[in-house]
């Protein structure tokens, strides 16, 4: 097994469209260096939910992860085969899930050891991107969503951040990006009742921003605690601010979570992934039966 990069979503993508031609497949724009934010959309029903993974670069299994969800969901789909003791065929009347399962493929490149189509030295002179968690152009993009936004930025020098780099600078203002962009208003189109973002790791659920999410939050998230061995937790100091499922609870006050994969130190090998689904599969599943 190898590292899960863009090129291998982009391989991936091509080979279930022709499996699958029913499926609906699509990009929701297009990262700083011009790649594709794929989408893939799983289910026909009224309720509409979406799950995102590799905000940041390092964890890329998380990609890997709802990729291989999307594998197994659409075969037993066609086959009519239980996934995980839930069918298919019945998820997809209830909800339509929203997959984007790389968020950050320029971050996810610099990370895994690739080339992004633009200049690296001046943020990077070092040119060691092992530890590479922003975008291409040194923005993390889970500090860069409007959701007290300014909080997140005025803590940056504590933590030695002094602008782009690897980690935790939250750009010249909220939006910024493309990425976070091309997110937020695909969010907004498909008015989603829930989101999950997959982040590597801790093995840890986080349900809250501010007390602005709904009563239904803890509930739900205290049900994924119930069917997989993760943990709800709150989230601390910089942390805190300016991430997508801070954005989507503060904006929508609907149940937002970011679920930390995995246990270990980023990056995650991919030797992980196979605990990982099975730790993550009843979430994945579950999300979709409680809207
Ligand atoms: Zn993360």
């Amino acid at each position: 097994m190898k590292n899960y990069n863009y090129g291998c979503l982009e391989k991936e993508i091509d080979i279930l469209k022709k499996l699958y031609p029913n499926t609906e497949w699509g990009t929701i724009g297009k990262s700083v260096c011009g790649k594709e934010l794929f989408y893939i959309r799983l289910g026909q029903g009224k309720k509409a939910i979406s799950f995102n993974g590799a905000h940041h670069g390092m964890e890329w299994i998380t990609s890997a992860m709802l990729m291989r969800f999307v594998k197994d969901y659409l075969l037993c789909e066609k086959e009519n085969k239980p996934l995980g003791g839930f069918l298919p065929q019945k998820l997809s009347q209830n909800a339509s899930l929203y997959i984007i399962p790389m968020v950050n493929p320029d971050g996810v490149e610099l990370a895994t050891g690739g080339m992004v189509e633009k200049d690296m030295k001046q943020i990077n002179p070092g040119g060691d991107f092992r530890r590479w968690q922003a975008n291409a152009n040194g923005v993390d993009l889970n500090h860069n969503y409007d959701a007290l936004w300014q909080k997140s930025k005025s803590m940056e020098r504590e933590y030695g951040i002094f602008g782009p780099g690897p980690t935790r600078y939250s750009g010249e203002a909220p939006f910024s990006e493309p990425e976070t962009r091309a997110l937020a208003e695909f969010t907004v189109k498909h008015d989603f009742e829930m989101i999950i973002a997959f982040h590597s790791q801790g093995k840890v659920i986080y349900h809250g921003f501010e007390g602005k999410e709904p009563p239904l939050s803890l509930k739900i998230a205290k049900a994924f605690e119930c069917v997989s061995e993760y943990k709800i937790d709150r989230t601390q100091g910089i942390a805190s601010f300016g991430g997508y499922k801070d954005w989507f609870v503060d904006k929508l006050q609907r149940p937002g979570f970011t679920v930390e994969v995995g246990e270990g130190r980023n990056p995650l090998p991919i030797e992980n992934l196979p605990i990982i689904y099975r730790e993550t599969l009843p979430i994945l599943l579950g999300a979709m039966t409680v809207v």
